[in-house]
């Protein structure tokens, strides 16, 4: 690498310094070298961004689907070819290996379905008699989108993508941990043929830009990815200013329950890959895995042998399938929880002894971690850890498994196996969770059926199919036309 890379602001198809020419440092969570000197967005610089998307908004809005597809299908080509370049970035913002790269595909699918598939619908009415009634849906104005650094690409195209489709013009705020592939795509807007306005991306810190578009007046609409604890803020700060719509997605500790017919191995082997990909950073990892009694040990076996072929080591690299935790701070909190699992857990399964050839010193790299017979009541059963950590209890009977699952203030994603059909429903009717995997587990999904969590895991419903409602209005129009009859 040569220098650090410097990011600018896009605001108005123009690539800006902050307006006080505030910068923060990112640096590799592997090298621990300065990787950018990252554009601190000031309150200013929200107002600017949120008063271009204001005035890009009648004539966006104004525009065909059609039209609105054309820059649309073109971001979606250029997410693709540059590849190679967006997996850099990230590898060396956050860590996440360029072999787990898989946010290219997962936004060209977004940017190009929303391309061709945006054609919001209301429906007709003649059952008021003299009537002709009719419901509109149109998009709200600025909305605002703020994004984690787990997989950024992934949750910039699926929140952009159908906002501006349905014809809002939004202002983005990255992830202060991953601002570099956000920045990349901003370098394409105006090239893509977006007008100016359409799309602005800003950079900075929860306090003080993520904040600003909270409580901001003018933003009618909020998508939130990230953390319960700032979903809360958010939603207080919505609250306290416009009562502006919020959709979010946050955090879990998910459930996966093997039971005792199960194929122990395909089970052990796809709850190690939920927790560990992304080195444990991942809303729906399933965190807490509940094993019948008489299994239990056959699938410690399993899982552990799983987790310890990891490949640690350097991001950039194809080889490495496990990278460090995305920064210090991750670092520590998760260094915690293991220390705090340590005397919480009957038993500690570390398998760092298998990697200490492979770690560099300033690497913030942390090996697979597995606690057994840990207390429900405790905090590393009970918090998120984000973190390679898992928790592996058993269960003696059905209900109990079902009880200890939903025992939680999240509810995201709740995976069972077994090859017992009717069981497998009935439990999964039960289980609190906005998402069930039935012999399979996270991240399996759909692209057409609806992603969120219950309880504390968050508020909306994400797909291909159901993401659009977030961002439009609905209007009833009352026509009076006393001459089409009765
Ligand atoms: P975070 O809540 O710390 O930060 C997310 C974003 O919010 C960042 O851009 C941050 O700058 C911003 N922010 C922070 N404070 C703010 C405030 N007061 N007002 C407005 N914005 C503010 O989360 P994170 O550490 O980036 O991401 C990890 C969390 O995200 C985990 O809890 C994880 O489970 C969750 N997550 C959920 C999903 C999902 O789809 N449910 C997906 C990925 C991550």
């Amino acid at each position: 690498m040569g220098g650090p890379i410097e990011t600018q602001l896009l605001i108005n198809n123009k690539l800006v310094p902050a307006s006080d020419k505030a910068t923060f440092d990112l640096f590799s969570p592997h090298t621990g070298e300065l990787v950018a000197k990252v554009a601190e967005a000031t309150v200013a610089d929200v107002d600017a961004a949120v008063a271009a998307a204001q005035a890009a908004f009648p004539a966006w809005s104004a525009l065909s689907p059609q039209q609105r597809g054309i820059p649309l299908k073109k971001m979606g080509e250029l997410v693709v070819s540059e590849k190679n370049e967006l997996a850099q970035l990230d590898a060396l913002a956050m860590g996440r290996p360029v072999s787990a790269y898989i946010d290219s595909h997962y936004a060209a699918t977004h940017f190009n379905y929303f391309a061709e598939a945006a054609y919001p619908q209301g429906h007709t009415s003649l059952n008021t008699p003299g009537f002709l009634n009719m419901s509109l849906r149109q998009p709200f104005g600025v909305v605002a989108i703020i994004i984690p650094w787990n997989a950024p690409l992934v949750f910039f195209s699926k929140k952009v993508a159908p906002a501006i489709a349905a014809g809002n013009c939004v202002v983005v705020k990255s992830s202060e941990k991953a601002p570099l592939t956000s920045w990349k795509v901003s370098q394409w807007i105006e090239k893509c043929g977006f007008p100016p306005g359409v799309i602005n991306v800003l950079s900075g810190h929860g306090n003080v830009s993520g904040q600003a578009l909270a409580e901001h007046m003018k933003v009618r609409a909020l998508s939130f990815t990230g953390s319960t604890r700032t979903g809360r803020a958010i939603q207080i700060a919505s609250a306290k200013s416009n009562l502006k719509k919020v959709v979010f997605e946050l955090g879990g500790k998910s459930p996966a329950l093997v039971f005792e017919d199960a194929d122990i191995e395909q089970a052990a082997k796809e709850t190690e890959n939920s927790i560990n990909w992304n080195s444990g950073q991942t809303c729906m990892a399933n965190s807490r895995i509940y094993v019948a009694e008489s299994i239990k040990d056959a699938f410690i076996t399993a899982f552990s042998k799983h987790a310890k072929a990891r490949v640690m080591g350097d991001p950039t690299q194809k080889e490495t399938t496990h990278g460090p935790q995305a920064d210090k701070t991750q670092h520590e909190n998760v260094k915690r929880y293991i220390e705090l699992g340590k005397s919480e857990a009957g038993s500690t399964i570390d398998t760092s002894a298998s990697y200490s050839a492979s770690t560099s010193n300033p690497s913030l790299l942390v090996a697979p971690v597995i606690f057994t017979d840990v207390s429900e009541q405790s905090r590393i059963a009970k918090e998120e850890i984000f973190g390679p950590v898992v928790i592996i209890n058993t269960f003696a009977s059905e209900e109990e498994a079902i009880s200890k699952a939903n025992d939680t203030e999240f509810g995201l994603y709740a995976a069972l196996y077994t090859k017992d059909l009717e069981r497998a429903v009935r439990v999964g009717k039960k289980l609190e969770s906005g998402m069930v995997g039935i012999n399979c587990t996270s991240p399996t999904g759909s692209w057409d059926l609806p992603f969120g969590g219950w309880k504390g895991s968050g508020t909306g419903r994400e797909s291909l199919l159901e993401s659009m409602d977030h961002y439009l209005e609905v209007k009833s129009l009352y026509v009076r036309a006393p001459g089409i009859g009765g």
